[in-house]
């Protein structure tokens, strides 16, 4: 979260503008919060260039709801193909089969997910109802630096996206996109937003079975408030979409400004990681994901002691995924250039000394 964020909302905390109500003690159906809401929805289409014909759901359940909530919505009970590339689209084509036919069109397993496969050695199913990939894996560190067009492969689905964990790192292309969701807890706010961008055509065709307060017609139809929406979490992400708006890098504002900030903060990780004999990241360069860094001691007998001297340089939650052990460093769009300069310096440091 950006400091200034968490700042904005403690002073909030008590009274949100002169309303005597702290957020969460307000109406989700009153004038206060129905400002909050409208202005959160309009910077965050502002922020990632929606265009108009999608509409933008503040929803519940997470990334592993969506898992389910997009095939109950999109599939119509026929198929869809998933590109498999490493732990999120691996659990979300698993999920989908409970609720439609799935189609692996391509996997990197066999790669232990360290590259991507490329779009035109897809095997798409020619009549799938959408594509499902992850665009950024966060536990595996991969990343698509463009968002594969599939109408230039032939294929006329929509695709879907988890950019659960890069969403507002950089732009979205939305040309190429019918539908795209997000948990907001790493780069939007607190866990208990979802964010879900879809595309006008998609809505209204939910299976029969799908929950009421999951069928995004439905919730398009009551702008996110058929139920309770998560609103502290649309609040603080509010503040965030504004955040992530006054940002400038050079000439560059808002997610382009993200965007070279995460290039540089990347770079400066991956250069130094792939310039020493004692660290290793082994995913294919073309691939490596802005916000996710995995990496190892080539001696992982030193792992422990590597965390021990981190957490006492201040420096947290670097222990690896328990899936893929060794460390991963996590560089959100609210981690500044400074904290990655600091996470170098002490491996630098570790090395020198541990050598
Ligand atoms: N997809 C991706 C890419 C994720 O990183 C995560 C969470 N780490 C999820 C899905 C699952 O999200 P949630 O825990 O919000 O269900």
């Amino acid at each position: 979260m950006p400091e200034a964020v968490l700042q904005r909302a403690a002073a909030e905390m008590l009274d949100w503008e002169g309303s005597g109500m702290s957020v969460m003690e307000m109406s989700h159906r009153g004038k206060e919060f129905g400002a909050i809401c409208r202005q959160a929805e309009a910077d965050i289409r502002d922020l990632l260039a929606v265009p108009e014909q999608f509409h933008i759901l503040f929803m519940q359940g997470g990334g592993l709801g969506e898992n389910a909530i997009v095939p109950m919505n999109l599939s119509r009970g026929t198929s869809a193909d998933f590109v498999v590339t490493g732990s999120w689209s691996a659990k979300s084509q698993k999920e989908a089969q409970r609720y439609c036919k799935v189609n692996i069109a391509a996997t990197n397993a066999a790669d232990q997910h360290t590259r991507l496969p490329d779009p035109s050695t897809w095997q798409l199913s020619g009549n799938a109802s959408y594509v499902h990939i992850c665009s950024n894996e966060t536990i595996n560190g991969v990343e698509f630096q463009e968002i594969p067009d599939l109408a230039a492969l032939g294929c006329q689905a929509p695709l879907v996206m988890d950019f659960s964990s890069h969403v507002a790192s950089r732009p979205v292309d939305w040309r190429h996109v019918g539908l795209a969701f997000g948990g907001a807890q790493k780069n939007l706010g607190p866990a208990g937003l979802t964010i879900v961008i879809v595309r006008d055509d998609l809505l209204g065709h939910a299976l029969e079975i799908c929950p009421s307060a999951f069928n995004y017609k439905t919730v398009a139809d009551n702008q996110s408030m058929y139920n309770t929406p998560p609103t502290w979490g649309i609040y603080i992400a509010g503040l965030t979409f504004q955040w992530l708006r006054q940002q400038t890098e050079g000439a560059l504002t808002g997610v382009a400004a993200m965007e070279a900030r995460n290039i540089a903060k990347a770079r400066l990780l991956y250069d130094f990681i792939d310039g020493s004999a004692f660290y290793d990241n082994k995913v294919d360069a073309a691939c490596r994901s802005r916000m996710n860094v995995p990496f190892f001691l080539r001696d992982e007998g030193r792992n422990d002691a590597f965390l021990a001297g981190a957490r006492e340089a201040g420096l947290l939650q670097l222990k690896g995924h328990k899936s893929l052990g060794g460390m991963r460093a996590s560089i959100y769009n609210a981690m500044p250039l400074a904290g990655v300069q600091a996470l170098v310096s002490y491996m630098r440091e570790f090395e020198r000394s541990h050598a």
